[in-house]
């Protein structure tokens, strides 16, 4: 698109960073900070925000440019998961547009938790996104017991299909190979807080052109202006999604009757159970069970799903655990 200046005054732009009531809109060079129209607020009744980082948008610049969104383009792969907190149930759109979902855990300090991360799994998959592993502080792995606990994660993992990535954002190790990942498409972190997101984001970008700290005049004016999620330029043609400290990985627009078909280890199981309709929780002639008593299926990742099906049937109370 040549001209970004498009029919009836609107212009084009990229949200890049979304406070929750502005949205920084990148167009071309500039940053314009963007108010919403009300009309969206009452669309997105299911949603969070009407608008999320990523968003290609039309909007009308005012008078003292900042400016107001008035259209929304359609979105490709969106990361999502359930909102927390007093919005719960409702979706929360992380990031739009985006071509690849980490989930980043310390290996320990917080302890990695793979309940957090197979819930991320199932909702990358649920939106057709992508997914790989990041697991910051492999520093702190410690003697051979540790270490081969470690290998074991990262083939399990690896043979469902997902990339998996030992890094220490402290020495340095995997770092370079975070950064060829990152290149030339736009990837999605997230994690909880104290994993060390930052620390290795900012070690990624340490020769590239990380700008976390530009912040647009306008959501400078707010008092309360905490950061929802933001885009970050790295310089080698990759864009990074960056979300803050999410303690919660809740499951949204997934029927627990669907919940396999996002075990890819499960799935050619699942047509040997005795009953159609299965569940994998108690049935007898479960083929799932059978596998799991047989040690051909992870017994951590069967927790997992059970976990997951009971928060789905019990809705709003057992979320993230
Ligand atoms: P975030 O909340 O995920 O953004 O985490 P931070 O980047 O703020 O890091 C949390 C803490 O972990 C800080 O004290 C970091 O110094 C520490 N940290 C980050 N990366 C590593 C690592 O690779 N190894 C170790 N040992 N500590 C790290
Ligand atoms: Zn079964």
């Amino acid at each position: 698109m040549s001209d970004r200046r498009g029919g009836a005054g609107l212009e084009t732009g990229v949200v890049i960073r979304s406070t929750g009531s502005w949205y920084d809109v990148q167009a071309g060079d500039e940053l314009v900070p963007c108010k919403v129209r009300g009309k969206f607020r009452l669309s997105g009744l299911d949603t969070t925000a009407p608008v999320v980082v990523g968003d290609r948008v039309r909007f009308r610049r005012n008078a003292d440019d900042t400016g107001v969104i008035e259209e929304i383009g359609e979105r490709q792969q969106c990361l999502v998961r359930r909102a927390a907190g007093r919005r719960v149930g409702k979706a929360h759109v992380i990031a739009a547009n985006i071509d690849f979902a980490w989930v980043v855990q310390a290996w320990d300090l917080p302890r990695f938790n793979p309940g957090f991360v197979d819930r991320f799994l199932v909702m990358a998959g649920l939106n057709g996104l992508p997914a790989g592993i990041m697991i910051n502080k492999i520093d702190l792995v410690e003697g051979r017991e540790e270490k081969a606990e470690l290998k074991r994660i990262v083939r399990l993992y690896e043979n469902l299909g997902h990339d998996v990535i030992k890094v220490s954002a402290e020495t340095g190790r995997g770092v370079s190979r975070v950064r060829r990942r990152l290149a030339d498409r736009i990837s999605v972190l997230a994690g909880p807080s104290g994993v060390g997101k930052t620390t290795l984001l900012n070690q990624v970008a340490r020769d590239l052109d990380l700008r976390t700290g530009e912040i647009s005049a306008a959501t400078g004016k707010g008092t309360h202006t905490t950061t929802v999620a933001s885009l970050h330029p790295l310089g080698n043609g990759g864009y990074v999604v960056d979300t803050p400290g999410l303690r919660e990985f809740g499951l949204i627009g997934l029927d627990p009757g669907h919940l396999s078909h996002y075990f890819p280890e499960m799935a050619p199981l699942i047509p040997e159970c005795r009953f159609p309709n299965c569940t994998h929780d108690h049935e007898p002639g479960c083929a799932v069970k059978d596998a799991v008593d047989e040690g051909r299926l992870d017994l951590g990742r069967y927790d997992s799903y059970l976990g997951m099906l009971y928060s789905l049937h019990l809705g709003d109370a057992d979320v993230g655990r």
